[in-house]
């Protein structure tokens, strides 16, 4: 692969960067709709309370706003959020009757990478002072400044080692119980993180975007951006990005603000190697809203950049992209309307077999695995040295700022499917799980008790060999691997029973939910690990004597026979206990039964 072209020398970077603070494209901003990191000189970002406060004003001065209170943090704190609509559609029936996109724009869920609230706020202030007067009048928008409020407050210069600023600090990455809001779109732990998807349930934004900032290595550009692409993302969803997101990095190159694809090194000993944009799994907001049948653009301003530099560089993108967006907002609507069809048609009764997916690659430790195929990135890398680090005696990159080597790497980030299986009609989940329930009802899925007691005959996934992670991650310890046997079974579907219906447009969420291959699973987070619990026992002289009558039946003996040739079997009284215990009726068959069951056929009605 051709690698390393050339190395030249970057012209000064602070010409090419964007109009001053304190002009909105040539407007005055009057000094009470300054922001603190304008007031500041881009030295600090606004507190909760002054962020709340500059919405208020912004509230006041225009008829289109209208600020909001969509949930309570495990603080206490209230979590805003912002509509903006030129038809005063305040309320979520109101603004999903205008058939206008709706567009969600979110900033801070991990607090420390604040760039993105203070974007929002200028951009916000754009639009009060009569900026974008198309984006007002073809689209409602609908911001959530701060995600993660509570990390927002917990503010020090320390919190990003990496991160150029703002000097005066920055909030914190996790919620106060340290949960990272971006590894809990799928389970819902956090109080914030139902209270965002609550949001979303109701508003349902035809459009997500989540402001970060990035880590790592060293590079040009000042915005990365990423979304799920086909088949992670539905055909129409897929097409729309396409068609969309390359002009919306146009424009803001050509503000001043160089843009690239978000992407990781393959390698960070080895720069050169390649690079990676893994298809997101669901934990995470860009392969969450893939499953809601939406765009959700990643965005991440890059860390090494000054603050001022990132926000302005994000506030460039944002306003590009609500731009482009409000340039065909039918495309934007149909885009979505046509995915979530096409989920309703896959689980349809009389739906011809398809399969679902449950996990894609590439991955990074072995992107090329399963025909993986990488395509070409034109990557403006800084020029690195590269020498062994005394702190881990590895190597170690270190790059020279302004040195540009411009390279033309192979990049994976086409996703394909790594494992799927065949879609069902539905899941019934057993009663008395209400952790699945209420993660389910937390998604908005549609779902029904059983009346009365009904057999019927569905999927059964039967777990055994788990593994489980060696420390906690997100206050849980996930199963790391385990063998799932799936088999058709009769089972009573006791009253009271949830069916979830294939037939709804996020069903895919319950798929990722219930499956235990699924790799977010409530199981592979370690949220329903009971299942593998043996709680009565069988020992002593009653085992002894089921055994010695066990013996008498000759295909049993000679099964025994055959397992005792395994050593280690033959040297492990516990195992060879529960040999004998599987073969009696005191043996709990439902140890290792997930209580979800996959229905391959639609559900009779009485
Ligand atoms: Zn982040």
């Amino acid at each position: 692969m051709p690698i390393l072209l050339r190395t030249l020398v970057l012209p000064c970077l602070a010409l090419a960067f964007g109009p001053s603070p304190g002009f909105a494209g040539g407007l005055d901003v009057p000094p009470e709709l300054r922001t603190r990191a304008e007031v500041s000189g881009f030295r600090a970002t606004s507190t909760g309370a002054e962020t709340l406060d500059f919405l208020r004003r912004l509230e006041a001065r225009s008829p289109y706003f209208r600020l909001g209170v969509f949930g309570t943090s495990e603080q206490g704190r209230p979590m805003p959020f912002v509509v903006v609509s030129k038809d005063q559609a305040f309320t979520p029936e109101a603004a999903r009757g205008l058939r206008k996109p709706i567009v969600m724009l979110q900033g801070g869920i991990h607090a420390g990478e604040i760039d993105g609230k203070d974007a929002l706020l200028l951009l916000l202030r754009d639009l009060a002072l009569g900026l974008h007067p198309a984006v007002l009048d073809r689209i409602t928008l609908l911001v959530v400044p701060i995600y993660n409020v509570d990390g927002h407050e917990r503010v020090s210069r320390f919190n990003r080692s990496n991160q150029d600023g703002p000097v005066e600090g920055m909030g914190f990455r996790t919620n106060a119980r340290g949960l990272d809001l971006n590894r809990d779109h799928l389970k819902l732990d956090s109080a914030e993180a139902r209270a965002l998807i609550e949001l979303f349930n109701a508003w349902r934004p035809h459009l997500h975007v989540d402001n970060h900032v990035s880590d790592g290595f060293d590079h040009a550009w000042v915005v990365g951006y990423a979304t799920a692409e086909a088949p992670q993302a539905a055909p129409s969803i897929d097409a729309w990005a396409r068609a969309t997101l390359p002009a919306v990095a146009e424009a803001t190159r050509a503000a001043g603000y160089p843009t690239g694809p978000y992407l990781e090194l393959l390698s960070s000993e080895e720069p050169l190697k390649g690079a990676i944009t893994p298809p997101y799994r669901p934990r995470y907001s860009t392969g969450y809203f893939a499953l809601r049948n939406r765009p959700s653009v990643l965005i991440e301003t890059h860390s090494r950049k000054p603050f001022r530099t990132r926000v302005l560089g994000n506030h460039a993108w944002l306003g590009a992209l609500v731009e482009q967006v409000a340039s065909d907002p039918d495309a934007l609507v149909e885009a979505v309307a046509t995915a979530e069809k096409r989920m309703v048609a896959l689980g349809a009764p009389d739906a011809p077999a398809s399969d679902v997916p449950l996990r894609y690659g590439p991955d990074r430790d072995d992107p090329a695995a399963g025909g993986g195929v990488p395509d070409h990135v034109r990557l403006p890398l800084y020029a690195f040295t590269r020498s062994t680090s005394l702190v881990t005696g590895t190597p170690l990159a270190t790059y020279q700022r302004g040195q540009l080597l411009e390279s033309d790497l192979p990049w994976f980030h086409t996703p394909r499917v790594a494992q799927s299986v065949p879609r069902p009609r539905g899941y019934v989940v057993l009663p008395g799980w209400p952790q699945i329930e209420r993660v389910l009802r937390s998604h908005g899925l549609r779902v029904e008790p059983l009346p009365g007691d009904l057999d019927l005959e569905v999927e059964t996934q039967r777990l055994s060999e788990p593994r489980f992670a060696g420390r906690p991650y997100q206050g849980t310890t996930a199963v790391t691997a385990v063998r799932v046997g799936r088999a058709l079974e009769t089972r009573r579907l006791p009253a009271g029973s949830l069916w979830v219906p294939a037939d709804q447009p996020d069903f895919e969420v319950a798929t990722q939910l219930l499956e235990a291959d699924a790799p977010d699973s409530l199981l592979a987070w370690g949220l329903v690990s009971s299942v593998f619990e043996r709680k009565e026992w069988i020992e002593g002289p009653e085992l002894e004597a089921l055994a010695q009558e066990g013996l008498k039946d000759p295909k049993r003996a000679a099964a025994w026979e055959a397992a005792l040739r395994d050593p280690a079997f033959a040297a492990d009284p516990e195992a060879r206990a529960e040999w004998w215990a599987r073969q009696t009726p005191y043996w709990d068959e439902t140890i290792g039964l997930v209580p979800v069951y996959r229905a391959l056929r639609p559900l009779p009605r009485p």
